[in-house]
C-alpha cells in the first residue's frame, strides 16, 4: 500500500467541527483499516497527532501544525448473544445514532436513553456520553484502540478505561486511537423511571416501549437543543462544578435556590447553566458569540470564524462566574 496517497496537506477543517471555526490542518488522514492507520502512525513518529470523530465536542482556535487522523472505519459485528444478551463490536466512524436506532430497532436495550447525541461511536467512550440518568460506560465491555505513540494496538477492559464523570483514561492521556468498541446489551427492556422531563413527555405512561423512550428524547432534544447546521455549537460547553462543602455552603448563601446534588461528605454537584444564567449571562452575546436563548450552557458561534472569539467569550463567564459565586467552571468542550 502506498501510504502517501492517503495523506492530504493544508485542509481546511471548518466543516470538521460543530463550532465551525477555521483552520488548515498540515497534514489529514483517514485511514480505513487498523493496518492502515497503524502504518501511518509509524510513517509519521515526530508529528503531532490529534484525533477526529464528528467534530462535535471540539474546535480549533488556530492551525493544526500535525497530522489529523479522521476516524473512517465502519461496520457492526455481532460477537456473541444468547437468549438475554448480545455483544456487538462497533467501529470507530460509525455514526451513535444510528447504532442506538439499531438497537432500538432490534430491541437490543441499554443505550436508547443516548438517542440523538451527536457522536461516532469512537468518541462516545472518550467522555463517557450521557443523558437522561445513563452513561456510555455501564454497556461497554472492551475499547480497542491503537497506541498513537507507537501504532500498537491495545484492548482496554471496562475497568482499564477508568471512566468518571464525562472521563475517561483515554481523554486524560490523548495517546489512543479507538477503532472498535464493543457493547453488552439486554434483550429485555423495562423503563425505569430516572428524569422527571422524560416522565412528562411520556405522559406517565409507567411502561413505555423502548422506541416509546427513544423518541419521546428525540422529541425533547430536538425542542431544547440548537441545530447545529443553522446554530453552529458543540452542545453543552462546560461540565456542572463539584463543589466542596464551603463552596456549598458560600453558594446557598449568594443563591439560595440553586440545585445541590450530595455527591458524598464533602462533595457537591450544582448546575454550570443556573450559575451561568445568575452571572448575567442569559442569553447574552459578545461580539458573534453568544449563549443560547434557551439554555445557557451552549455557545453559539452566531458567526465568526476564529476560535480565539469563543475563547475569549468562555473566558468572559469563567472569570464573572467565579468572581461572583467563587466557583470555576471547567470547559467540557476541547480546543485545538
Ligand atoms: C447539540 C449537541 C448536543 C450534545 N449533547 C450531549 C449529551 O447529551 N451528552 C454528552 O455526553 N455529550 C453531548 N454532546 C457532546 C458530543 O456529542 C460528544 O462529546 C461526542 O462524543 C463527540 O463525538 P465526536 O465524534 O464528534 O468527537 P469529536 O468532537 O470529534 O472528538 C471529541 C474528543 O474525542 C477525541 N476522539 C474522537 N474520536 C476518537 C477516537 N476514535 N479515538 C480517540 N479519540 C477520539 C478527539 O480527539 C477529541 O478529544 C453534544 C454535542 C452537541 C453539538
Amino acid at each position: 500500500m502506498n501510504i502517501q496517497h492517503n495523506i492530504k496537506h493544508n485542509i481546511q477543517l471548518k466543516p470538521y467541527n460543530s463550532l465551525r471555526t477555521q483552520a488548515l490542518a498540515k497534514l489529514f488522514c483517514e485511514p480505513q483499516s487498523i493496518d492502515e492507520l497503524s502504518e501511518i502512525i509509524k510513517k509519521y513518529p515526530d508529528e503531532k497527532k490529534l484525533v477526529l470523530g464528528g467534530g462535535f465536542n471540539l474546535f480549533f482556535t488556530k492551525d493544526f501544525d500535525g497530522l489529523i487522523v479522521h476516524q473512517n472505519m465502519k461496520g457492526i459485528n455481532i460477537w456473541y448473544e444468547d437468549a438475554n444478551f448480545i455483544e456487538i463490536e462497533v467501529n470507530a466512524a460509525e455514526s451513535w445514532d444510528d447504532f442506538v436506532e439499531f438497537c432500538v430497532a432490534n430491541n437490543y436495550a441499554g443505550i436508547e436513553n443516548l438517542s440523538l447525541i451527536p457522536s461516532t461511536v469512537g468518541a462516545a467512550p472518550i467522555q463517557n456520553i450521557g443523558a437522561y440518568g445513563t452513561e456510555v460506560k455501564d454497556v461497554i465491555t472492551l475499547v480497542r484502540t491503537v497506541d498513537i505513540r507507537t501504532g500498537e494496538s491495545k484492548d482496554f477492559t471496562n475497568e482499564m478505561c477508568d471512566f468518571g464523570y464525562r472521563d475517561s483514561i483515554f481523554k486524560r492521556t490523548g495517546n489512543y486511537v479507538i477503532t472498535s468498541v464493543v457493547f453488552r446489551l439486554k434483550k429485555h427492556f423495562t423503563y425505569k423511571e430516572k428524569y422527571v422531563d422524560l416522565t412528562n413527555e411520556l405522559k406517565k405512561n409507567k411502561y413505555p416501549t423502548m422506541r416509546e423512550v427513544r423518541e419521546a428524547i428525540v422529541r425533547i432534544r430536538t425542542r431544547k437543543l440548537p441545530d447545529y447546521h443553522t446554530l453552529p455549537n458543540a452542545g453543552s460547553f462546560f461540565k456542572n462544578p463539584y463543589l466542596t462543602y464551603e463552596q456549598k455552603e458560600n453558594l446557598i448563601q449568594l443563591l439560595p435556590n440553586a440545585t445541590i446534588h450530595n455527591i458524598n461528605e464533602n462533595c457537591f454537584k450544582t448546575s454550570s447553566a443556573f450559575l451561568i444564567d445568575k452571572a448575567g449571562y442569559k442569553n447574552k452575546r459578545s461580539g458573534m458569540v453568544g449563549t443560547y436563548e434557551h439554555h445557557s450552557l451552549i455557545i453559539i458561534n452566531y458567526g465568526t470564524e476564529k476560535g480565539k472569539d469563543i475563547v475569549n467569550f468562555m473566558k468572559q463567564i469563567q472569570h464573572n462566574v467565579h468572581s461572583q459565586f467563587n466557583i470555576w467552571l471547567e470547559p467540557e468542550v476541547r480546543m485545538y
